[in-house]
């Protein structure tokens, strides 16, 4: 039985820091459009269960369509830039990000609301200038993960979920920022789960 009913509790906003996909031992590509902004970009808006499981695939008929984004494509370059090897214009992730997170809400947001609900987050969330605000700047030492997570929550009022990874010397780093947000997709909520962190107590916070 293939579930259409969109009962998913909650959206993780993902947004991850470049440094921290480009430094790690597998490497990154910059997107054939050039080298993105030294800024977080948007990773996915994510549907999710109250219990941290998550529905993934939910319609194979509802293809991912350009044609239906085109006046979001400048935005979305910008703001949801691609890393993976090899470089591409961000099609490729765009498209996988729809087919198995976006189907998954597509009854409340359909393509186009979809992709803009998720560059709408990113304005509301501007997660480079809340760290650099609270004096957490890349390139810059280390820094507790309780004091990031301390400043996102002053800023907008809820604790995120803060992930990380590993670089090529097997530092550990802020790789992925987790915000929650309402089934509407516009509504930052407190979050029902957070995703495993990963993190030390302390963590790096590269410059790219
Ligand atoms: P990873 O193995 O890197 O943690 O996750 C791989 C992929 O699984 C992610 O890019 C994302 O598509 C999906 N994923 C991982 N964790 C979660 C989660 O907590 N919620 C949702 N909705 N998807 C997740
Ligand atoms: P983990 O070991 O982090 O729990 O998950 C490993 C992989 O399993 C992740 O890359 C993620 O994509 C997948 N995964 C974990 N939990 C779920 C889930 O509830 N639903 C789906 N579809 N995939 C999951
Ligand atoms: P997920 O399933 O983890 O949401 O999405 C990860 C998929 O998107 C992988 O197949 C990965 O290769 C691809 N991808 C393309 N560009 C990026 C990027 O900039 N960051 C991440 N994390 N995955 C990307």
């Amino acid at each position: 039985i293939v579930s259409t009913a969109q009962d998913f509790g909650f959206f993780y906003f993902v947004q991850q820091w470049p440094g921290s996909y480009c430094n790690t031992a597998k490497s990154c590509c910059y997107p054939t459009t050039g080298k993105p902004a030294a800024d977080f970009g948007i990773h996915g808006l994510w549907p999710n269960y109250n219990d941290g499981s998550y529905p993934s695939n939910c319609d194979p008929d509802n293809f991912y369509d350009e044609s239906k984004i085109t006046d979001l494509i400048a935005a979305m370059q910008a703001e949801w830039p691609t890393l993976a090897c090899p470089s591409g214009d961000g099609s490729k992730f765009w498209s996988h990000e729809w087919e198995k997170h976006g189907t998954c809400s597509e009854s409340i947001l359909d393509e186009h609301s979809y992709f803009e609900a998720a560059l709408d987050l990113k304005k509301q969330v501007d997660l480079l200038q809340i760290l650099k605000g609270a004096g957490i700047n890349p390139d810059d030492g280390s820094y507790s993960v309780r004091s990031i997570s301390r400043a996102i929550k002053d800023a907008t009022g809820f604790t995120p979920g803060i992930e990380c990874n590993v670089d090529e010397s097997g530092d550990t780093q802020l790789y992925q920022v987790y915000i929650c947000v309402d089934a509407n997709g516009k509504d930052l909520i407190e979050c029902p789960v957070y995703p495993r962190s990963k993190c030390s107590s302390s963590v790096e916070f590269p410059s790219f």
